[in-house]
């Protein structure tokens, strides 16, 4: 296989009163949150899709399935570090992640280093080697109307032996 990988990963949840807001593991007060089986983590879910993907090793969904009562509730950083897990065990490391989220409300520029920080800290990764940008959808389509919220990510992974850190 070849010594880089590329990766995508994308996920959207229908946003939610009574729920609490996590994305990239950080808690965000904001009087609202996301729909789903786990506590819909969209950042986490978009990073673990782009993870699995770097080596085609499928997707979430084939390895951590919303029908399994186990995932009910889940830790989404869990389920994103077991992914890291797999791509370690094909003998990669990631070089860089570049990550979107997409939502009108809350504002999350305050929350970027916050996210930054903790991203790197789960996947045991310097703070430059995760980029986390926040945009709005101009008030278009269901994100735009804050009826769901999106989250995009890009990682490039190398096998090891391939980079001098
Ligand atoms: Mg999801």
């Amino acid at each position: 296989m070849c010594s880089f990988r590329i990766g995508q990963g994308m996920d959207v949840h229908r946003t939610a009163l009574g729920r609490k807001l996590v994305l990239g593991g950080v808690m965000i007060e904001c009087g609202f949150g996301l729909l789903g089986h786990s506590d819909a983590d969209v950042l986490c879910h978009a990073i673990t899709d782009a993870l699995l993907g770097s080596l085609a090793l499928g997707d979430i969904g084939t390895h951590f399935p919303d029908t399994d009562p186990a995932y009910k509730g889940a830790d989404s950083t869990v389920l994103l570090k077991e992914a890291y897990g797999l791509v370690r065990e094909k003998g990669y490391g990631i070089v860089n992640l570049d990550c979107t989220v997409v939502t009108e409300q809350p504002k999350l520029k305050p929350y970027v280093p916050q996210i930054q920080n903790r991203i790197a800290e789960l996947l045991s990764l310097d703070a430059e080697c995760v980029s986390i940008k926040a945009k709005t959808a101009e008030r278009l389509g269901a994100v735009g109307e804050g009826r769901a919220m999106e989250a995009y990510c890009t990682v490039l992974v190398a096998k090891d032996g391939t980079l001098r850190r």
